[in-house]
């Protein structure tokens, strides 16, 4: 018996960094979506008591490192589960690049076993547990559009932002969110109307959301990665609506509502940059095909 579960990436339509906590984590304000480019995972049962990780992607670990080992064994901790499982990542997501890959695969582990395991946890206790394994991992739990609070685990939903579509563009080289967030200069941000974009997805005005796109991460990225500047702008001279850079980076996306343009876009990257999508909004908990 096997089950298959769609992991989709996110973007930040806002980052915000508000203070250091005592505990060391930054408490942050973000609005998230989901777009349906995602990584496929495949559960099979085994009757031996471990978890095996099965992927081709040289730069996703095999062991206890995968975020998506991590929720298997807290699920089977937590719930006393003997029976075993093998999970197959076909991973689509560019890997260490703002999209939160790693995490909604934990995210998808979560929801995949609930159902291999017919343990009938609500999506809510998985958020719960989710802040355990990574702060990104309790919005890709609800695969939804959301507003996220402390350091990202403080979940309220939102409804779908008018749909669009988005051009998301990978450059070569990864960072470490880790050291993004280590280099932040926390008296010199610029933050985003975070209210203003809950206000403007709340009011389906497309206009609204595109102006106020911010990620106050971009102070650190950009200065250090010139390629995100110049696809930023070759995204503007395109077309795009607006564009801005997701998470830590580096993957900057672009929003835009016809599809011509969105392909010009796309085009317009060929050569220039390797890992280009044209993908849509998921909206709020859409199910993936
Ligand atoms: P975020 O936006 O949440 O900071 P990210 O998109 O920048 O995440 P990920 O793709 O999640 O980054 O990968 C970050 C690191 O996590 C990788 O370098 C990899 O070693 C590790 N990792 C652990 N599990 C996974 C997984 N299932 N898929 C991808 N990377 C994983």
């Amino acid at each position: 018996m096997y089950i298959i579960e769609k992991a989709p990436a996110k973007i930040n339509l806002t980052l915000d960094v508000l203070y250091k906590r005592p505990d060391q984590y930054h408490e942050v304000e973000m609005v998230m979506t989901t777009v349906d480019l995602a990584d496929r995972l495949e559960f099979f049962l085994l009757e031996e008591d471990k978890i095996e990780i099965a992927s081709d992607n040289r730069f996703v670990p095999n062991d206890e490192r995968n975020l998506a080992y991590r929720a298997a064994k807290l699920l089977k901790d937590r719930y006393q589960i003997k029976q075993g499982v093998r999970i197959k990542i076909d991973k689509q997501i560019p890997v260490a690049a703002g999209l939160a890959g790693g995490s909604s695969d934990a995210a998808a582990t979560f929801r995949g076993l609930n159902r291999l395991w017919d343990l009938d946890i609500s999506l809510d206790d998985l958020a719960v547990l989710g802040a355990e394994i990574g702060s990104d991992v309790s919005f890709c739990v609800y695969n939804s559009t959301a507003l996220a609070k402390g350091r990202g685990e403080n979940i309220t939903e939102l409804p779908a932002p008018p749909q669009c579509w988005v051009v998301l563009a990978k450059p070569v080289q990864g960072v470490s969110t880790q050291s993004v967030y280590q280099s932040l200069k926390l008296n010199d941000i610029e933050h985003p109307d975070t209210e203003g974009m809950v206000h403007a997805i709340q009011e389906g005005d497309y206009q609204g959301v595109c102006h106020r796109l911010k990620n106050v991460l971009e102070a650190v990225t950009l200065p250090k990665k010139p390629e995100v500047t110049q696809i930023k702008n070759q995204m503007l001279q395109s077309g795009a609506d607006a564009v801005l850079m997701s998470g830590s980076g580096p993957t900057v996306f672009a929003l835009v509502q016809q599809e011509t343009r969105a392909d010009r876009i796309y085009n317009s990257l060929r050569g220039f940059c390797d890992e280009v999508y044209v993908v849509r909004l998921l909206g709020s908990q859409q199910k993936l095909d």
